[in-house]
């Protein structure tokens, strides 16, 4: 018996190092193996504007840069993580609100490719952009849909734009970025005409577990057919506190609802940051963590009414006399108006 304990105590360890040496037959070597979360997308609160910065396994790609007065709110923010190299600068449409900041950027970093839909834009944002893309020495690439690069770990497809677009937020350069089995999707201000075009060119490819919300929550991007496509576990938002676009619209963050997306929203929260290991991901919000950023319970009687920026009147959605679509405001309850100091409408609130 005590014979038959030592032989077992002594092969014990001899069994050890063999398995610790060799593969287990099991390990199935060709599934994503989580990689410690060096993968990072910080949704930089720019206020009512865009901004992303993107880290994998120490390379970075910044898309958009918020606007003109975000220059040193970005170039701070970058020489805080001491990101001296850019290897990709996206700017996915020439408004200022996307293009403005990246000459901060530029001044903070050396860039790598600058990717722009378009080549010459009439505004100084656009021109203060491309004078700092030039003093580096590079020049302005417009990406071709259907072409690829690697980001460290990740792989970014450039799915769009798909054709020549009219209007300016349409021409947004459109990303999806994949990290092991994790995926994230950026649309820029693309609306709902380019949505149906990538759909009708992806389908079910679309699908990301991340989407950066279109156009800052506005109606006119996010449509129903779209957001199936995708079908996002989370979605972020980028706007401004009571911004006077009145992003995010209310139909935005009922389809979200609809669709039981889980919502990040910087006008609430601050900069939010994602991370990845490959297999999961995980939020994390400068403020406001737990904060109701998609109620689905309004207040009262749970209409929503429509305020009117500049005359400060509260009006039901039915009202026959409702602003203009830049004038509006979206209030889930009279309340939240008149604490803002807003007065009934004289003709729909009698
Ligand atoms: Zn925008
Ligand atoms: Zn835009």
């Amino acid at each position: 018996m005590r014979k038959k304990l030592l032989l077992f105590l002594f092969i014990l360890p001899v069994i050890f190092i063999l398995l610790s040496g060799c593969d287990f037959p099991y390990q199935d070597h060709s599934a994503p193996a989580t990689t410690g979360g060096d993968f990072t997308v910080y949704f930089i609160d720019v206020d009512q504007a865009d901004s992303a910065l993107v880290i994998c396994d120490g390379e970075a790609m910044l898309i958009d840069g918020g606007n003109v007065g975000d220059s040193d709110l970005i170039y701070t923010f970058l020489t805080d993580k001491n990101i001296t190299y850019l290897d990709y600068v996206v700017c996915t449409h020439a408004h200022e609100d996307h293009v403005g900041g990246l000459s901060g950027a530029l001044n903070a970093a050396a860039a790598g490719t600058v990717f722009c839909p378009v080549d010459s834009y009439d505004s100084g944002a656009f021109e203060n952009f491309k004078s700092a893309v030039s003093k580096q020495g590079l020049e302005l690439t417009a990406p071709a849909a259907g072409s690829a690069f690697t980001l460290g770990g990740a792989e970014v497809s450039i799915l769009g734009p798909l054709f020549e677009y009219a209007d300016t937020n349409n021409t947004s350069i459109v990303l999806k970025i994949t990290y092991g089995d994790t995926s994230f999707l950026f649309t820029g201000d693309m609306e709902r005409d380019a949505e149906l075009d990538l759909i009708e060119e992806y389908g079910s490819a679309l699908s990301s577990d991340v989407l950066k919300t279109g156009h800052h929550g506005s109606v006119t991007s996010s449509s129903y057919v779209f957001l199936y496509e995708v079908s996002p576990a989370y979605a972020v938002i980028s706007c401004g506190k009571d911004n006077s676009y009145g992003h995010p619209h209310e139909e935005v963050l009922s389809r979200l609802r609809d669709a039981d997306v889980t919502l990040f929203r910087t006008d609430m929260q601050g900069t939010i940051t994602c991370t990845s290991d490959g297999v999961n991901i995980y939020f994390e919000t400068e403020r406001n963590s737990d904060a109701v950023t998609n109620p689905t319970e309004t207040s009262g009687d749970g209409a929503v009414y429509i305020g009117n920026v500049n005359s400060k009147k509260p009006h039901l959605q039915t009202c026959t006399s409702l602003p203009e679509e830049k004038n509006r405001v979206i209030f889930h309850s009279l309340e939240e108006a008149y604490a803002l100091g807003y007065e009934g409408c004289s003709i729909c609130m009698k």
